[in-house]
């Protein structure tokens, strides 16, 4: 499957989600999941707030919408994100079976490497991004410079 025009129109909204996310404090991530074309969830980080650590946008949006749909299947399931969810949210997603994953930003290749993300980094690619792995990976473009601008501002505001 390849990008469509409604992958861009929910990464856009991911983005505006955590843009906004930022403004209010936050950190840069969010999650929208849709499957046939009904969004079941849409949520952002908020560790800074709830002092959770596993309070991660990809997190709050799986428990959203499978307590919507009273199940823990979300097989079917796209998910939308700035970039690609760190381990816990990727095991997290395999757990839930969501089917796909489209980001924005790819935090995870060398040349897009962001030095100061939090504990996850070096992770990533021991649990994300197989690509035998039981979820597909797709990186929607159109929003890649706006995230990582975002990413960049919110990560030199940190120390
Ligand atoms: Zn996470």
């Amino acid at each position: 499957m390849n990008i469509t025009e409604q992958d861009k129109l929910f990464i856009e909204e991911a983005y505006r989600l955590a843009k906004r996310n930022v403004q209010k404090g936050g950190w840069p991530f969010s999650t929208i999941i849709v499957r046939n074309g009904e969004v079941l969830s849409r949520a952002v980080n908020s560790v800074v707030w709830t002092h959770d650590p596993s309070d991660h946008a990809e997190i709050a949006a799986v428990r959203i919408a499978t307590e919507k749909i009273g199940s823990n299947d979300l097989n079917g399931s796209t998910a939308y994100m700035l970039a690609p969810p760190c381990p816990m949210c990727s095991a997290c997603m395999i757990l839930a079976k969501i089917s796909r994953i489209v980001y924005a930003v790819d935090v995870v290749s060398k040349d897009r490497a962001l030095t100061n993300l939090p504990p996850t980094q070096g992770l990533y690619h021991a649990v994300s991004m197989q690509e035998d792995g039981p979820i597909k990976y797709e990186q929607c473009t159109q929003f890649s410079e706006d995230g990582f601008d975002l990413f960049s501002s919110w990560n030199s505001g940190l120390s």
